[in-house]
């Protein structure tokens, strides 16, 4: 073969032509290689894999960098974790999207009445303050047992309160 013979039998500067032009060959693989697999890792799509790798394939060294410019900048795992977190994010601003039954302010759990309106919420637990949820018989928080006025008085203001302020 070519390599053996030029290595033995010719000039020493041939013998560095062939090696350059083996690396060069060895090089220009690597790089399609290269494209291939950075393709597969970051492109859906199996059809523009491969014209990603036809291209670091058929244009050597030329087309690497071309693709460099052109591929996705992250990989589909990347994008997919990054949705998983948006989906997470969205759902936990969702629980906590509470609002005002009247002014539909945002409003906390803990909220006693609402900032915006000043329309009731909760009732106040008698003895510790804590706030109550209207079917609550008893303040989970200090087991003060909730009396029935107040429980009623939870609930009965609140359409009034909303009317008045509608008119
Ligand atoms: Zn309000
Ligand atoms: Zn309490």
């Amino acid at each position: 073969m070519p390599i053996t013979t030029s290595l033995f039998a010719t000039s020493p500067w041939a013998v560095a032509l062939t090696l350059s032009g083996l690396l060069v060959v060895v090089f220009w693989l690597a790089t399609a290689a290269w494209v291939f697999r950075d393709a597969r890792r970051r492109i859906d799509d199996r059809r523009l894999v491969a014209v990603a790798a036809l291209l670091g394939f058929v244009l050597p060294f030329a087309g690497p960098v071309v693709y460099l410019f052109l591929r996705p900048p992250d990989s589909i795992e990347e994008r997919r974790d990054r949705r998983l977190e948006n989906r997470a994010l969205e759902e936990r601003l969702a629980e906590s999207d509470l609002r005002c039954p009247v002014c539909r302010g945002r409003v906390e759990a803990e909220f006693l009445v609402c900032p915006v309106c000043t329309t009731r919420l909760k009732q106040a637990c008698g003895s510790c303050g804590a706030p109550l949820e209207a079917i609550w018989q008893a303040c989970p928080y200090c087991a003060t047992p909730v009396p029935p006025a107040a429980a009623l008085g939870d609930v009965a203001p609140r359409p009034r309160r909303a009317q008045r302020t509608r008119h």
